[in-house]
């Protein structure tokens, strides 16, 4: 099955029906629609949808996209948003720190517990902001909160849930590759331009000969972040089968995300 491992929804004309053109002509059956903090973010010529976009677009096309709820652990309400959008049938969580906080806070943990015992993936943004604002008070989002290296003491103690380090965290990326090296829980989205070239570029560079370095190329997964998702589609596919390694693509364009949510083959 091919699937999308990270995809938006924005306020803008046509969206879903384009999104699901595309999509066809890509061969992507499904899309994992990660929720932003809704509408306060301008996002790619729209302003980005929330939890409630998200799940108005799974009512609406069910068979073509499974749900993550966005989550700010600041929010004192953030479990039982977590457990209200859990019971509408989402399967993953998005975190989003560069609005301004540390994912390694301890005053979170309790909320890192409930995704514990729900087993799911949560996609944490991970690396440079391309998001000028954080909402509508003019603060701005800051990168810093999104160096990966911040999100480790979050893996061993919380092991059943599958950390997924968005954009592989560019250009932190080598951080991401040793944090996937050596969790066996880490997964790498290669969504947006820049990590497809360059952690692609890391790959050619290492080559899988090496089962550790094999281990990781396992657990990349492919996302457009709807953004030139045609283009990156391509690119990423063709360069894959240059490096030789079409063994690994049925994973990275897809099985390996469909595992994680638990969906049927
Ligand atoms: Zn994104």
């Amino acid at each position: 099955m091919r699937i999308d491992g990270h995809l938006h929804i924005l306020h803008r004309e046509n969206f879903l029906p384009e999104l699901l053109e595309e999509m066809d002509a890509l061969g992507l059956e499904k899309g994992l629609l990660l929720a932003l903090p809704a509408a306060q973010w301008k996002f790619k010529g729209g302003i980005c949808g929330g939890n409630d976009d998200v799940l108005a677009a799974v009512r609406e096309h069910p068979d073509r996209f499974i749900g993550s709820v966005y989550l700010d652990p600041r929010e004192p309400g953030a479990i039982g948003t977590l457990h209200k959008y859990a019971d509408l049938g989402f399967r993953g969580a998005k975190f989003h720190p560069i609005a301004g906080y540390w994912m390694d806070d301890p005053r979170y943990f309790p909320l890192y517990e409930e995704l514990d015992r729900l087993r799911w993936p949560v996609t944490i943004h991970g690396g440079l902001s391309n998001m000028p604002y954080c909402d509508g008070s003019g603060r701005f989002t800051e990168s810093k909160y999104a160096d990966p290296i911040r999100f480790e003491a979050l893996f061993r103690p919380f092991a059943n849930v599958k950390w997924i380090i968005a954009h592989a965290a560019w250009p932190w990326h080598h951080v991401a590759w040793g944090l996937a090296l050596y969790n066996p829980n880490v997964y790498l989205d290669l969504s947006a331009g820049q990590a497809q070239t360059i952690v692609l570029g890391q790959v050619e560079q290492l080559g899988v000969e090496c089962t550790c370095q094999e281990s990781v190329v396992k657990k990349m997964i492919w996302g457009s972040d709807c953004i030139r998702a045609t283009e990156l589609f391509h690119q990423t596919w063709e360069r894959l089968e240059r490096m030789g390694l079409g063994a690994y693509m049925p994973g990275i364009f897809g099985e390996t995300i469909a595992e994680l949510l638990g969906l049927e083959p």
